[in-house]
């Protein structure tokens, strides 16, 4: 059996998380280790370990994170400005291996990102 991913055991509540939502497709709770003032992240409850391995089938999952992010930003206080990342591979900074949009918010962001 493959290892659960430290958002599973999240989501399967093996792990405490400060959540801030959670419906029938996806878990968002804030980072452990933020980046901003507001710093939450969004995951699909079906692992999906990188969004270069998202197939055809999770189209109305991968539509559905993009459309709670904006939901969250404002009921944190943040609707006007948010940043949305997705980083895709060890060599983009991803760590965890389970599929997530960082949700930031509070600062102001450089461009491009570094
Ligand atoms: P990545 O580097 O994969 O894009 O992002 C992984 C994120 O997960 C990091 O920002 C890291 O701080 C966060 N993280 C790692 N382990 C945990 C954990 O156990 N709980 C929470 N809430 N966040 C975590």
């Amino acid at each position: 059996m493959v290892e659960k991913s430290i958002f599973e055991r999240i989501i399967d509540r093996e792990i405490s998380a400060s959540i801030v939502h959670e419906d029938e497709l996806c878990i968002a709770f804030h980072d452990l280790d933020p980046q901003a003032p507001l710093h939450v992240l969004i995951c699909p409850k079906k692992r999906i370990n990188m969004i270069s391995e998202a197939l055809a089938e999770d189209l109305d999952v991968m539509g559905h994170l993009l459309l709670v992010a904006p939901v969250i930003a404002a009921a944190e206080g943040y609707a006007d400005a948010f940043r949305l990342t997705i980083n895709n591979g060890s060599g983009a900074g991803q760590t965890v291996f389970h599929l997530h949009i960082h949700l930031m918010a509070g600062r102001l962001f450089s461009w491009p990102p570094g």
